[in-house]
Formats: structure tokens, C-alpha cells, sequence
């Protein structure tokens, strides 16, 4: 098969986050969330004080669950900028007083950058992701994508900015800057867009996930799936019933599918 185009999922697939466990995930947002804090302070955005940062933290946390909830169900995203513009609505309508005037998109986007800087430190790429990206690019016409399911734009292209992997892609897509989530067949055909192909190219594009959303959402749209296991287990991890599904144990092991 001519492969015309690879799209990527980032997290477990190209990036993995060191030693993984639920707790270490929620440490990692309750840090993000104190340097938030620190901002809205310090902007005098609310007040210092003990019970009004308290009905903060419960009101975000809570509405951070009602989004999560709502995101797996209707496959729609809510940005972590979303989420922060209506906590702090919430806590005005609690009666605080908000200076809401100082509460601007690139605000929002500060915040929520600072929330989701743990991860920055946390997600390290594979040992062969270099390779096989370095590998793929030289492959003339050959379009390399990106889709993440992640609430904050800014922190997936921080992470390959950071580790110098961003100019390997055609295309960097999340759910939070698209407004939908894998696996919804259009955040796939839109990032098929951005990589200069069609819907009639799916078939001989490549999606390499670790998930059933990528795995699923791809295949429904006829693309060519390959399976990145994983060795840490999702809480609630759906189950995936695709017949002679391709697996692959290392990154690089995508390239003997390319010939
Ligand atoms: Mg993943």
C-alpha cells in the first residue's frame, strides 16, 4: 500500500507519563492548580482569602467532573479555559466579588497553561519516538499528523516544542482547540484537511493509537489502524473487537507497515 499520511495519538502512543497511577495524576493538577491560584492572587483577580479559595477549588473541581462526565458522553470538549471562565462566574454568582474585567481570553489561556504545567514535566517521549518521526519524515509525500484528546492546546504543543518534535508535524490537532473528541469521525477528516489530503485518502492513511477512541474512530472512517499497547491499564478502559488488529509493543515498529 502507498501510505499517503500517519496520524499520531499523543499521550501512551508517542509521549508517556512516568510511573502513572491516579493519584499522581490528581497531585499533578492540585500543583497546577496552586500556581493558578498564585496568578489569580497575585492579578487581585479574587481575594486572598481562605474561604473564598476554598469555594474556588470545590466549585472548579466539581464542574471539572460535570465537564469530564459530559466530555466521554457526547464526545464534545470542554477547554480548560472553559472551565476556569465559568468557575469564576460561578464564585461571582456565589456573591464574591470577581474583577471580571481583567478576565481576558489570553488570561484564561495563562491559567489554564499553568493548570496543565505539571503534565509539561511529566509526559516524556518513548525512547524510538525520535527515530521513527525523524524516519517518517524523510519519506517523500508522506504527511505526518497529530490528534490529542486534551482540554488545553497550548500544553500538547508545549510538550513537542519543548522535546523539538513539532516541526516533524503537518498537522497538530486536539480536541480542545477543535471542539470535539476522538472518536468523532470529524476531528479525523479535519485533521486529514490540515494535512493537505481528503476523506478519499483516509484509506491509505495510518492511525496509531493506544486507545479505542483512536482505534475505533479511525477504522470507522476506513483508515488503516495500528494498536500501541500500553502496559498501565485505564481505570473503566474500553474494550476493543476489531478482528486482526495490528499491535505493536515500540513506536518504531509503525515503519515496517510504510513500505
Ligand atoms: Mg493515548
Amino acid at each position: 500500500m502507498n501510505v499517503r499520511g500517519i496520524i499520531f495519538d499523543f499521550g501512551f502512543t508517542l509521549f508517556s507519563f512516568e510511573n502513572p497511577s491516579v493519584e499522581k495524576y490528581f497531585d499533578c493538577f492540585n500543583r497546577g492548580m496552586s500556581k493558578s491560584i498564585k496568578v489569580l492572587k497575585q492579578e487581585k483577580i479574587i481575594e486572598d482569602n481562605d474561604q473564598i479559595l476554598e469555594d474556588f477549588m470545590t466549585i472548579f473541581n466539581k464542574k471539572r467532573a460535570t465537564y469530564f462526565k459530559l466530555a466521554m458522553k457526547t464526545k464534545e470538549e470542554f477547554p480548560t479555559t472553559l472551565l476556569f471562565k465559568t468557575a469564576l462566574a460561578m464564585l461571582k454568582e456565589k456573591g464574591y466579588e470577581i474583577q471580571e474585567e481583567k478576565i481576558k481570553e489570553k488570561f484564561l489561556e495563562k491559567l489554564a497553561e499553568l493548570y496543565h504545567s505539571c503534565e509539561e514535566e511529566e509526559w516524556k517521549p518513548d525512547d524510538m519516538t525520535r527515530f521513527t518521526l525523524e524516519t517518517l519524515s524523510k519519506i517523500s509525500n508522506l504527511k505526518i499528523g497529530l490528534i490529542s484528546n486534551h482540554p488545553n492546546h497550548k500544553t500538547i504543543k508545549n510538550m513537542l516544542k519543548n522535546n523539538k518534535m513539532k516541526e516533524f508535524f503537518d498537522a497538530i490537532v486536539t480536541s480542545a482547540k477543535f471542539g470535539k473528541r476522538k472518536p468523532i469521525s470529524d476531528i479525523f477528516f479535519h485533521t486529514l484537511k490540515r494535512m493537505g489530503l481528503t476523506k478519499n485518502d483516509a484509506e491509505y492513511c495510518i492511525m496509531v493509537g493506544d486507545e479505542a477512541a483512536d482505534i475505533i474512530g479511525a477504522n470507522r472512517i476506513g483508515m488503516q489502524i495500528i494498536l500501541k499497547e500500553r502496559e498501565y491499564e485505564f481505570p473503566y478502559e474500553k474494550e476493543i473487537n476489531i478482528p486482526n488488529l495490528i499491535r505493536i509493543k515500540s513506536i518504531d515498529e509503525v515503519l515496517q507497515y510504510l513500505n
